[in-house]
């Protein structure tokens, strides 16, 4: 394969690459008189085909850069699984834990146009499932907007108050002190933030009771889907984080009264209607990939200046919802929540996907391994010794690297071959779809 191909091939479909300039170095170390050798290998970005060292965006967003979020999608399904069923470190026990997939919604701000289908909306109207009207208010005038993006900045925060209360009401259900259940119990949890329609933010996440010391210690005899299922619904109605006073407003922040909590089921279940591990993790992936832009019609990337609002043409209810958080960004009460910053997600500015340690692997560990198999594979490709026995080691090995950046993108011939390098290859198998 020429050169510019096989550089191109390295970065796995990635549209939007970071250009680096410098170079890399590797010594070898003598570890006892500290001199350093001669250079063993040497990588100069201008002996490059490209002219310039080529890196994966890693963007998680689909808007962004279609493979490096296809790449983030896949890891997600992993870890999501990992927890469920076990594997990659995590012990296939799990699957007899209490596990629950829980979906945590935001209040009403006003009455937005809600059924699709059918039957007639509450506007008289009947909308089709893909009508842009659908999660927009029916008076805009009378929707909370400031509401609506300041329960977007506290989601984050709400969520933290609400994990503390699920240890609480789990022990307080199991007939324990808090400082009884540690001994006892574990939760582990992991979730992800999705934007409903009408701008909301909402928090779908799997939550598995262990154990004292996670995964691989079985859980306690009291501990059920039933009781996981009661604690939660408990902590989230209790979980309150009280908000700014403004204008002679007081603003308290509590999760919506539409709270669906259903148990997950191991692959042989009988009821070929119950929900598997499967599903939940193919349903969690595929929001970690999406950010405001794809459910409300709004903004991929961090607003400047209001006046480009202008020129963008978005959709009435998003735009409004950008202003607004625009507006209150510019309070000196409200600075710490970065409303600016902030005001193309919404006001949110939460992670996308979080866990607990104990949940399962993590996404560092899954690239480690991926940039693992990708320089074995290069070894391959080079007819290398895959493992050589000279090869770099951490501790006798210095290596010395200067890099700086020079852009981001590919330029109009490297995309073109970077287009016709995707035809060539084969579609691979999906497992998370
Ligand atoms: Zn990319
Ligand atoms: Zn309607």
């Amino acid at each position: 394969m020429p050169g510019i191909l096989r550089q191109l091939s390295g970065l796995g479909g990635c549209t939007n690459p970071v250009r680096l300039a410098g170079h890399r170095t590797e010594h070898r170390l003598n570890t006892t008189t500290g001199e350093i050798g001669p250079a063993l290998r040497r990588l100069n970005s201008t002996d490059l085909p490209a002219g310039d060292l080529l890196v994966r965006c890693g963007n998680r967003r689909t808007t962004r850069c279609p493979a490096c979020a296809e790449t983030y999608r896949r890891d997600t399904f992993h870890l999501i699984t990992a927890g469920l069923r076990g594997g990659k470190g995590t012990p296939e026990q799990v699957t007899t834990h209490p596990r629950v997939f829980a979906t945590f919604t935001a209040p009403s701000f006003g009455p937005v146009h809600n059924r699709p289908g059918p039957r007639p909306c509450r506007c008289g109207a009947r909308h089709t499932p893909d009508d842009p009207a659908l999660g927009t208010p029916l008076n805009p005038d009378r929707y909370d907007y400031e509401s609506a993006v300041l329960w977007n900045a506290h989601a984050g925060m709400l969520w933290r108050r609400f994990t503390i209360h699920l240890r609480r009401e789990i022990a307080h259900h199991a007939g324990l002190t808090q400082r009884e259940l540690p001994h006892r119990a574990r939760v582990s949890f992991a979730k992800v933030a999705e934007y409903q329609k009408r701008g909301a933010v909402h928090f779908h996440a799997v939550i598995r009771l262990d154990g004292p010391a996670g995964g691989e210690t079985a859980p306690p005899h009291w501990a059920t889907p039933e009781l996981l299922t009661d604690a939660i619904r408990a902590a989230a109605s209790r979980a309150l984080v009280p908000g700014p006073v403004l204008d002679g407003r007081t603003h308290t922040f509590a999760f919506g009264p539409q709270l669906d909590i259903r148990t997950i089921h191991g692959p042989d279940f009988p009821d070929g209607q119950a929900l598997t591990d499967r599903a939940v993790a193919a349903y969690i992936a595929k929001y970690a990939t999406k950010g405001a832009e794809t459910a409300t019609g709004t903004l991929d990337r961090r607003l400047r200046f209001v006046a480009e609002l202008a020129t963008m043409n978005l959709p009435a209810h998003a735009e409004r919802l950008i202003r607004t958080a625009w507006a209150l960004g510019a309070r000196k009460d409200l600075e710490h929540l970065r409303l600016r910053a902030w005001a193309h997600m919404l006001g949110f500015r939460g992670h996308f996907s979080t866990k607990t340690r104990r949940y399962s692997t993590t996404l560092g560990a899954l690239r480690t391994a991926r940039a693992e198999w990708r320089r074995l594979q290069a070894a391959i490709a080079r007819g290398d010794d895959p493992h050589p026995v000279d090869g770099p080691d951490e501790k006798t090995t210095l290596v010395l690297a200067h890099w700086t950046y020079t852009g981001t993108g590919l330029t109009p011939t490297e995309q073109w071959l970077s287009a016709s390098l995707a035809d060539l290859t084969a579609p691979e198998g999906d497992s998370a779809r």
